[in-house]
């Protein structure tokens, strides 16, 4: 099964994602992720990169099609998080593999900016904690420091969320003329809303 994690940033698509891979099998692809390494592999494209990011801004939709293609492999059950972005990126998606379900977490603009003022990650295994699942000692528990990321910062997430409401938003519509899409209330606990993640997608 191939899905679609759809939401603002900060609505957990990473968190409900890293489940789905780990507990189901689902090969998890993150664009953020497959982004910040390349930034993290200090070569020219990843400065380039990593400007954007640092900005709020996307990078280009055929440069995040490309490094997005050398990862996706011939995986049955594929999760994509945080990509597609945008109508182009969806149209691009829909050219190379057949989208089952996108899963829309829905969540107010309030809540998020709440949740990311507390979001640190783990440097070491990239754990996500924030006000659901506070930090024991301000350490992940496999032990590695945590940070903040440089585009949790409020006047990053301010830009973020405009750039999110004006060109990912259409896809709740692209998505749902298509008969694909779900919504769930995403505004509640990780458990609470994983449940209801593994619901609609029919996950025992
Ligand atoms: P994320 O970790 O998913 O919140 O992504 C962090 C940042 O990476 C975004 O704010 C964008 O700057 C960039 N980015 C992530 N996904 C995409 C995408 N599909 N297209 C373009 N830029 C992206």
């Amino acid at each position: 099964m191939k899905v679609v994690i759809l939401g603002v940033v900060g609505a957990g698509k990473g968190s409900y994602s890293k489940i789905l891979a780990k507990d189901y099998g689902f090969k998890h692809l993150s664009a953020g992720d497959i982004l910040r390494k390349e930034v993290e592999s200090g070569s020219g494209l990843g400065k380039e990169i990593k400007e954007r990011i640092d900005a709020g801004k996307f990078v280009d939709d055929k440069l995040m099609l490309d490094l997005l293609s050398k990862e996706i492999g011939d995986s049955e059950d594929v999760v994509f998080d945080g990509f597609p972005r945008n109508l182009k990126q969806a149209q691009l998606l829909d050219s190379r593999v057949k989208v089952d379900k996108v899963v829309f977490l829905d969540i107010s603009d309030e809540a998020i900016i709440e949740r990311l003022e507390v979001r640190k990650i783990c440097k070491e295994c990239g754990r996500i904690y924030g006000l659901n699942i506070p930090a024991p000692d301000e350490k992940c528990e496999c032990g590695g420091a945590l940070y903040q990321r440089e585009d949790d910062k409020p006047e990053v997430v301010k830009k973020r969320l405009e750039v999110y409401h004006r060109l990912t938003e259409p896809l709740i519509d692209y998505y749902s003329e298509k008969g694909l899409l779900v919504k769930i209330d995403a505004d509640g606990g990780l458990d609470v809303v994983f449940e209801r993640v593994k619901k609609v997608l029919g996950l025992g």
